[in-house]
């Protein structure tokens, strides 16, 4: 991979850590604050209860799944560092460059991401 290219995903990738990081510490200070809460608390009552429970079940999701980016941004990383960024983990395929714009965290191409998705949801259904 060329050099320059290399440097544009480094910095799409830091760039998109970077944004990750803030906004999932504005999330956990959500919570540890109460912010949460008390945004909702206005108008509470009985009926609004679940969905105060939704909406900070919510925002523990949407902090795992950040956790999760930010884990599968530092992988990208490292592979760029060994060189083997922009292959598939599975196939080891080349990951269209379209999708690497879009995803620059993709460890897998379109193909084996679909096949896998697939998979996923087979196991879901039949469990
Ligand atoms: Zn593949």
């Amino acid at each position: 991979m060329l050099n320059t290219r290399r440097e544009k995903f480094k910095r799409l990738l830091y760039a998109k850590k970077q944004a990750m990081i803030s906004d999932s510490a504005r999330g956990f200070k959500n919570i540890i604050s109460g912010e949460n809460m008390h945004i909702l608390s206005k108008n509470i009552d009985d009926d609004s209860m679940p969905f105060l429970c939704q909406h900070e079940n919510l925002t523990f999701r949407r902090l795992t799944y950040q956790r999760d980016i930010i884990k599968r941004i530092d992988n990208a990383l490292e592979r760029l560092d060994q060189g083997t960024y922009g292959r598939c983990e599975e196939c080891d395929g080349e990951i269209g460059e379209d999708r690497l714009n879009l995803i620059p965290f993709a460890a897998y191409c379109t193909e084996c991401q679909e096949a896998a998705e697939f998979k996923k949801t087979v196991r879901r259904i039949l469990n």
